[in-house]
């Protein structure tokens, strides 16, 4: 059976290759074809005709397929992906002085059920590969070089897509060494953001395999009872140990810690939560994201007012941390945070801006 190309480490590669007396060079020349000439056919130059022989046998070099792009005026880009089985998934293109942030999902679906978020309406069906969560980055690069050939930098990833990434590791992982690996696609380091609702165990293996990799938790509320009725899986593990164990990151190490706060209007924005935040957080090496409640349709919560969300963070300064409110972008399509919802995926096509 043919494995993806996409799948692999370098060095995955090169010990495939040395297991089988293949040229040493190989690996290295398929990554520079794929990776940093972006060319999606196969290499089928420069490589020994043995190695064209293991190439073709046992690798593809498939990627998801764009079934539907939608732009919003602000350049917010959304594409609904088909993967090899049908299954569909949403990545975003978030615009920022000219350059961009990919949202990115890491599965289809999600089993966390987060009360106030559409994906997780929807349930878990499966875990993302590697080369699925590759593919997301490679095919909106290559849609934006051929429609945005003007501004068309990638700069950042955020896994804030579908799914909860750290429920999924190790094909996370793996996407994470290959985005920033020389060879691979070159991001620079901390410029993964991992976003996560608290999965500890997750949580564990990043502090110690993914060093180059921020974490953005999902705070959304100090108090437990409120905590537990937006993001269930607090209840099998509290804030406090989450929290004790984001603590715990050596310092010296160049990682920071984003605390998202999504406000719900009449139930985390008062201004004892706003004072409970402050304090749980101050003093801590941390970033506090605002994220206005996105609604979509029979969602159960609504929105604050700019002037509500502006208040609570007035109060969130006075404890001296860093905090931002962000941005609402691509709400138009359903793009924004905790719309995405592959099931319900929306159709209308407008051309690109
Ligand atoms: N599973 C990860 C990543 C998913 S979403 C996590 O829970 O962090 C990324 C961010 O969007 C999270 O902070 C999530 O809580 C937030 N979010 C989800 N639904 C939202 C909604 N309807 N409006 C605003 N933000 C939302």
């Amino acid at each position: 059976m043919k494995t993806s190309f996409y799948q692999h480490s370098l060095a995955e590669l090169e010990l495939l290759f040395r297991e089988r007396g293949l040229p040493p060079s190989g690996p290295g020349l398929l990554f520079n074809w794929h990776y940093k000439k972006r060319k999606s056919e196969p290499c089928l130059q420069n490589l020994a005709k043995d190695s064209i022989n293991f190439v073709s046998e046992f690798l593809n070099f498939n990627l998801p397929e764009i079934e539907v792009t939608q732009c919003s005026d602000d350049k917010t880009v959304k594409f609904l992906f088909r993967l090899e089985d049908g299954q569909k998934i949403e990545s975003v293109l978030i615009p920022f002085n000219g350059k961009y942030t990919i949202c990115l999902s890491s599965q289809v679906g999600c089993a966390m059920k987060c009360s106030f978020c559409h994906t997780g309406l929807q349930g878990l069906s499966r875990n993302l590969r590697t080369d699925e969560i590759i593919g997301q980055f490679l095919v909106a690069q290559k849609w934006l070089t051929a429609n945005r050939p003007e501004d068309d930098k990638i700069l950042n990833i955020v896994f804030m897509g579908q799914g909860e990434p750290l429920h999924n590791f190790d094909a996370v992982k793996m996407a994470c060494e290959i985005f920033l690996s020389q060879h691979g696609l070159s991001i620079a380091d901390q410029k993964i953001t991992i976003s996560t609702a608290g999965y500890l165990p997750g949580l564990e293996r990043w502090k110690e395999e993914m060093p180059k990799v921020n974490i953005a938790l999902s705070l959304h509320s100090p108090l437990k009872e409120k905590r537990d009725q937006l993001i269930p899986i607090n209840k099998k593990y509290p804030l406090e140990e989450v929290i004790k164990y984001v603590d715990s990151i050596p310092e010296g190490k160049n990682r920071f810690v984003t605390y998202e706060y999504l406000l719900i209007d009449n139930f985390n924005d008062t201004d004892e939560d706003a004072h409970l935040t402050g304090k749980l957080l101050e003093g801590k090496k941390a970033y506090i994201s605002l994220i206005p409640f996105n609604p979509f349709p029979g969602s159960p919560y609504q929105r604050p007012q700019l002037s509500k969300v502006e208040h609570f963070k007035s109060i969130l300064d006075q404890y001296k941390i860093p905090t931002l409110i962000r941005a609402t972008k691509g709400d138009q399509i359903l793009a924004a945070c905790g719309q995405l919802n592959s099931k319900t995926a929306s159709k209308p096509l407008q051309s690109p801006s």
